[in-house]
This record gives C-alpha cells, structure tokens and sequence, in this order.
C-alpha cells in the first residue's frame, strides 16, 4: 500500500531517531484534560495522536531504577519536539501538529493501549508488546485524520495477565495496600522521612527509584530477556551507582542532565547519606526494623 505523505515522514523521521513503536489513534479514543490543553494553548480541535515510546532499559542500576541510570529523557524530548513537529509541518503547511512527552494534556498510557502498542498493567504502568513497561510515551496531536498517520489498531486486548508477580515483589506492599508507601515516590519526596520510611528506603538499599514491580513482571520479557534500548540517548554518560563521590564531583550543569535532577541535589544526597553514612554521621537506629515484608495481603487467584 503506498504510505501517505505524513506516513511516510513520520516513519522516515522515527526511524532515524531509532524509536521503533508507535501509532496513530483516533481522538475520541482518548481521555483529554481539558486544563492542560488549554494550559497548553493547544488552539486547535484534535482529531487524532500518534502515540509512541521511548524504550529506555539498557541496564539495571545497581542503587538506583534502570530510568535514572540515564541522561534525564526531558533533554531527548526537548531536542526531539522541535524537530518531529517541523517536519510534519513541511509536509502539511496546513495542518496543526504539537508533540508532548510528559505533562500531555491527555491520558498518555490509555491512549497507548488504545492504539494497540501494550496494555495496561496491575502495577498501573503501560506495558508495550515490544519493549515492556521500560519506557517513556510521547505523543503527537493534530487536527490531521488518524489514518493520515497510518492504519489504525483494532481493538485488542488491553490487560494484563493478573498474575501477581509485581504486587509479590513489591517491597513495600503498596500494591495491594494502597495506604502503603510506594518506594519509589519515598526515595523522591523532600518532606524529612519518618522513622518507617527511612526504615523503608535502607531496607530495599535505593538510592532513587524502585524497578521492583517491572522487573518481577513476565511481559517484560517478550523476547526471554528484558529488551534494550536501541536509541542511544539512553546509552550515553550512564552511572549503574549513586554515590556521595560521584554526586559531589558534579558541577550544576553535569547535575542538571541527571534524572532525578528536578528534585534538587539534596534529595538523593540525603538518601546517599541514609544508605551509606559518611563516617561521623549515625546510622538508622538498629531498633528500626526493616518491614519489607511485613504487611500481609490476600493474594489474588492466578488465572
Ligand atoms: S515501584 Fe516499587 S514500591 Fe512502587 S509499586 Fe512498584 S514495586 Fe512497589
Ligand atoms: S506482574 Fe503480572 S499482574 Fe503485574 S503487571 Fe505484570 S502481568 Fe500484570
């Protein structure tokens, strides 16, 4: 079938940023927030998005998730917009294009599933068919037809398995508890820990982040082994470790490429602090003890 023009722009534009997954889906399958669209002067009726992924897994960290071992994905999607939204401008002078990743003024992980890239897990994370949950989405709205894009998706199955594997391995049981803390929103709040969730963090030993829940999950092996990234954004400057020395031999700007940057350096420095304590610094009190595992859950029946 002969592509049509933006079709054939987009794919030639993804594929030489090397972003493998995506697809058109109609507007009125999408959730939009209306805030965030006007917040967005978004001054045009959307008709359709393109939505695609940004798979980012190239290794695991070994004190921090496999997300922040990476440069912060806010600098590829900065680079990436201008560019993707000129080229399908030059296309179609008369269409109306914006790329968003990250703050979308639309239900990103639903409009994924809706166009047919993965579906939606217990753990609340899009999981792709190709890459597994170990991405970032991204989106291009427009006032152009679904099916100027490419053929859209029939609909398809959109759930997971069900098979309990990330609310087991979730290590502090807010998957099946939800008054329970997520590690990894923990290991990013400013307000001071208290006792327990200081108690939480040292315990699962992370510096930033929890990958627990994706890494326990079958579908994030659809090829036996957890797909790497082929963009090689995710494969540049990376650290596998946190630490106080590498942390403090960062000038601002290299501390601004990091992930976990927009929280400021005194986050996961006091989380560095708490894992490894600099000589002189006291420990957790040795009458905290850990709770992972502690909670209890009535596990839900495989099928
Ligand atoms: S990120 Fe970690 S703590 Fe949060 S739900 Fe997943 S496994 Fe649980
Ligand atoms: S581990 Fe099982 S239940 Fe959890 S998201 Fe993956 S498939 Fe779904």
């Amino acid at each position: 079938m002969t592509q049509q023009p933006l079709q054939k722009a987009l794919h030639n534009f993804f594929a030489a940023e090397h972003i493998e997954s995506y697809a058109p889906v109609p507007a009125e399958y999408c959730v939009f927030n209306a805030d965030k669209l006007r917040r967005a002067r978004v001054d045009f009726v959307p008709a359709s998005a393109v939505v695609f992924v940004l798979p980012y897994f190239v290794r695991r960290g070994e004190n921090l998730s496999a997300y922040a071992t990476s440069k912060d994905y806010h600098l590829f999607a900065a680079q990436l917009a201008p560019r993707l939204t000129a080229c399908l401008q030059q296309v179609c002078p008369e269409g109306h294009f914006r790329v968003f990743c990250d703050n979308s003024p639309l239900d990103e992980r639903r409009a994924a599933v809706a166009a047919g890239l993965g579906v939606l897990g217990d753990n609340g994370l899009l999981i792709t068919h190709r890459w597994g949950s170990f991405v970032f989405i991204g989106e291009i709205l427009s006032d152009r037809e679904p099916t100027a894009f490419g053929p859209i998706c029939p609909p398809q199955k959109t759930d997971c398995l069900h098979c309990g594997a990330c609310r087991r391995a979730c290590p502090t049981g807010c998957l099946s508890d939800h008054s329970r803390p997520c590690l990894s929103a923990l290991t990013q709040q400013k307000a001071p820990y208290t006792p327990e969730e200081a108690a939480i963090v040292k315990t699962a030993g992370s510096v930033w982040g929890c990958d627990a829940c994706q890494l326990a999950c079958p579908l994030n092996r659809p090829q036996g082994g957890l797909p790497v990234s082929p963009i090689p954004f995710f494969s540049e400057e990376r650290i596998e470790r946190l630490d106080r020395a590498t942390l403090d031999a960062w000038d601002d700007a290299a501390f601004a490429t990091g992930a976990f940057s927009w929280r400021g350096r005194a986050v996961p420095q006091r989380n560095i602090d708490l894992l490894y304590p600099p000589s002189g610094m006291a420990s957790v009190p040795n009458d905290l003890q850990p709770i992972r595992r502690t909670h209890t859950y009535t596990e839900k029946k495989e099928d």
